[in-house]
């Protein structure tokens, strides 16, 4: 399971003057093993005269070396599901992680001071990291949850201390006990949450319990933390059994990504109803792509278009063999809106990709902006994207 502490490691790795490789390997659904081998082969090669180059310190080389060596190692002995498996490695500071990512990436391969972790965070930012807690009066177990995985991070129990029975209103006096107890313990657990979510990358909150119980542990929720609730559910810290808390927690976040995903999708077309800072369809997306405009890309899930690139300018379209902006021939691309997506990450902006039943069939793309880009001409004869379901042509 990618954890909190493996992204956040890779993150704020320090390599004080060693290189980082940082290596996106595709992997084909299907794919077998020496495919994905003469890939990652491939591009090692474009790193290995790095390790040779006496210009670069000793210490240099040899970790560039050994990192080639650790990652080919790593590619006889394992399986990735498909998707992209990211690498990085600094063996000269011990830092070895592959992160496999759900959904393909731009394939490259880099050396710097520094891992190159912003495409990893653009997929990984499409999915949220929730902290599922099951909170009764005594005791709050609580798990990391991520893309369908689920692992216990720590529980915080307080038992109930019973009074001694003596005088006349005792049973009262008990019950205020045991209530200011019970209040003590859900301060408690709402510290240690919020200080989670502070320092453990968790987006959201999934809180399981008692109605009645739930209703008061809310109460006391800071406004802060309760803003990021995403979801409560009916269940017991001791009697539910882990896997049905799970599922519940799972059922939670599946309706709360649907509709961010929603709200997401209806705020774009509105902005670009309205004439705002938006665009939608492939053509002017593509365009604004290419003038490094968007904010956020909305891609309907399953869409792919045939298209060209301009690697000299980074100009994106469905068709063209010379670039408009520079002039350069361009490049053919299977899948215009993957390469869009790279473009967008690689311009600190964030790609989403939407369920199709979210997106309209007429803007299979849409993308919030950050300015306005200038006019495009519109093409000849603008490409239809094709979709997952439609026969080849
Ligand atoms: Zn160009």
């Amino acid at each position: 399971m990618i954890t909190a502490e493996m992204v956040n490691g890779i993150v704020r790795f320090q390599a004080n003057g060693l290189p980082v490789v940082s290596l996106y390997c595709r992997v084909d659904p299907g794919a077998s093993q020496r495919e994905v081998r003469a890939r990652v082969d491939s591009l090692l090669d474009q790193i290995r005269p790095l390790a040779k180059d006496r210009a670069l310190d000793h210490r240099y080389r040899l970790s560039v070396r050994a990192d080639i060596e650790r990652i080919k190692d790593a590619l006889g002995s394992e399986r990735w599901r498909p998707g992209t498996v990211a690498v990085f490695s600094c063996s000269g500071r011990g830092l070895y992680e592959e992160i496999p990512l759900p959904r393909r990436v731009r394939e490259q391969v880099m050396v710097d001071a520094t891992p190159l972790a912003r495409p990893m965070l653009a997929v990984l930012g499409e999915y949220s990291r929730a902290c599922v807690l099951v909170i009764n009066r005594e005791a709050a177990p609580v798990w990391e949850m991520y893309q369908d995985e689920m692992r216990e991070v720590e529980t915080v129990t307080d038992p109930l201390r019973k009074a001694a029975n003596t005088g006349t209103r005792a049973e009262d006096r008990i019950q205020n006990r045991v209530d200011e107890q019970a209040k003590r313990h859900f301060r408690r657990v709402a510290s240690m949450v919020g200080q989670l979510l502070r320092a453990d990358g968790y987006d959201v909150l999934v809180v399981g319990g008692h109605e009645y119980e739930l209703a008061d542990f809310l109460r006391l929720l800071p406004h802060e933390l309760r803003g990021r609730v995403a979801g409560t559910f009916r269940a017991d810290p001791v009697a539910t059994p882990v896997a049905e808390i799970r599922s519940s927690a799972e059922g939670v976040m599946r309706h709360y990504q649907r509709e961010q995903d929603q709200r997401l999708v209806a705020h774009v077309l509105e902005l670009a109803a309205a004439g705002g800072l938006a665009a939608v369809g492939p053509p002017d997306c593509l365009w604004a792509g290419s003038m490094s405009a968007i904010d956020t890309l909305l891609v309907r899930d399953g869409v792919t278009l045939v298209g060209v690139v301009c690697d000299e300018s980074g100009w994106l379209a469905a068709s063209g063999d010379i670039c408009p902006v520079c002039g350069k021939p361009t490049r053919y691309a299977p899948d215009v809106l993957d390469e869009l997506a790279a473009a967008v990450i690689e311009t600190g902006g964030s790609p989403r990709q939407i369920a199709a039943d979210l997106m309209p069939c007429e803007y299979p793309t849409a993308a919030q902006l950050r300015f306005p880009p200038p006019p495009r001409e519109a093409g000849p004869r603008e490409a239809r994207p094709r979709e997952a379901g439609d026969s080849q042509p």
